[in-house]
């Protein structure tokens, strides 16, 4: 069998899903192809029971999720605004505060379940699969095929192949296609491993969140739309991560209390409790001769401030403001110039992300007296000058 059509996306995550999104509202036609996720995979909502992966969204994400006229949906289902956040050194004197209110914007951002957001996503995509401008394959692709210099193929298990103008990797941090495309990758482990869960906090959470700087790596407490549950990012050292995940559940509540430095009170596992290795990685090139990437296959991070998925919406929004321009013009969408044009546009941000997070994470990891001393030095120094902790928080919330 034989498919054709404008744009073929490899890897159906939170990134490539927008990515269709945005391009069928632009009258695209196009194809997904994803391992696993099938597009009538039924998440089933429970009002109960919360997803252990959750994302903090900055400002900019939801407002793109608006534009995908997705987010209404998501926001019925259940999200938690933030509009405090509290971070300090762990057995340091400093902390920083940042309130929505004296920076001038209605909230930091919100904690959404990520379940929730990709099957709100789904639900959108479902309309064009009815109406055929989506094609949908659960199918491993097995090689390229580039016998027309004018289109891509790509082959899949059951011999199946798919042309099109543009071949776009959102299939994650292990992407088959950067790899098949030999494009090169800037890679290290953190060798630290982040252990997330849903968690029953004593205390209000006050829709504020929590970031400890300890020994070993950050304590992450996100707060839900249930005032007295959090979600939790705890980055250990990966042989201590595993000692933790092993750990019978009072104690394992005990460790990650007093790691919190009681801030909410006792904390209480709710439900399972899962690890992620931590890694870094840049792709040299974001793609070349009709193959782009977009997510984590272009780039991941550190998850200390919550901004990788951020990034990969980011690279969505500026992927698809020029393929909307060149398809417009009835230019080829799968030119080199625009590649390189996309490239050129998210790099420095993506980069310079990448670097700040390796950076924050070794700064708060370091027992040197003498870095303790300047950390605690800026962390105060930054809260007493409100221009600076602005510049600070517009970053972060990815409205510079
Ligand atoms: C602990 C932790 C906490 C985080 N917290 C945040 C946060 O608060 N905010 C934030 O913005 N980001 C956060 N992130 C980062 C965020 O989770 C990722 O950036 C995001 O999920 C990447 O999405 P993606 O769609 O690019 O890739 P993925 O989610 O990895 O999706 C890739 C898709 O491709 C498919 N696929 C892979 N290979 C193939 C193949 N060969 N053939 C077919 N299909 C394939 C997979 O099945 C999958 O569906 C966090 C990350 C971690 C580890």
């Amino acid at each position: 069998m034989t498919i054709t059509n404008h744009i073929t996306i490899l890897g159906a995550g939170l990134i490539g899903l927008s990515q269709a999104l945005v391009l069928l509202q632009n009258n695209f036609t196009v194809t997904i192809i994803d391992k696993h996720i099938h597009p009538d995979k039924k998440i089933d909502f429970n009002p109960d029971v919360f997803d252990m992966r959750v994302l903090a969204l900055t400002p900019e994400t939801s407002a793109f999720l608006q534009t995908l006229e997705v987010w209404g949906d998501i926001v019925s289902k259940r999200v938690c605004p933030y509009a405090h956040m509290i971070v300090w050194d762990g057995k340091g004197s400093s902390q920083i505060t940042f309130d929505a209110l004296s920076l001038g914007v209605p909230i930091l951002g919100h904690i959404v379940e990520q379940n929730i957001i990709i099957q709100a996503l789904l639900a959108k995509l479902k309309y064009y699969l009815d109406n055929g401008q989506l094609t949908w394959l659960v199918k491993q692709p097995i090689e390229l095929s580039r016998d027309n210099p004018d289109i891509i193929g790509i082959k899949l298990s059951d011999e199946t192949i798919i042309y099109s103008r543009l071949l776009v990797g959102a299939d994650g941090a292990d992407s088959w296609l950067r790899s098949q495309a030999g494009l090169p990758v800037t890679f290290k482990y953190y060798e630290q491993s982040a252990i997330v869960a849903t968690i029953h906090c004593e205390k209000n959470h006050q829709n504020t969140a929590y970031q400890r700087f300890g020994e070993g790596g950050p304590l992450a407490l996100l707060p839900l739309s249930d005032p007295n549950k959090i979600s939790i990012v705890w980055t250990q050292p990966s042989q201590i991560s595993e000692n933790l995940l092993a750990l019978i559940e009072p104690e394992f509540n005990h460790a990650l209390t007093q790691c919190s430095e009681n801030i909410l009170g006792n904390l209480r596992l709710v439900g399972v409790r899962k690890s992620f290795m931590l890694k870094s990685l840049q792709a040299q090139s974001y793609g070349s001769d009709r193959i782009v990437l977009v997510g984590d296959s272009a780039h991941v991070i550190h998850p200390l401030a919550g901004l990788g998925a951020n990034l990969g919406f980011q690279d969505v929004i500026a992927l698809s403001a020029l393929l909307i321009k060149q398809g417009n013009n009835q230019r080829d969408l799968g030119s080199n110039q625009l590649i390189q044009r996309y490239y050129r546009e998210r790099i420095a941000k993506n980069e310079a992300v990448r670097h700040s997070m390796t950076t924050l994470n070794k700064l708060f990891m370091s027992q040197n007296p003498l870095i303790k001393l300047i950390r605690n030095w800026g962390l105060d120094k930054t809260n007493g000058l409100p221009k600076l902790k602005k510049w600070f928080a517009h970053q972060a919330m990815g409205l510079s």
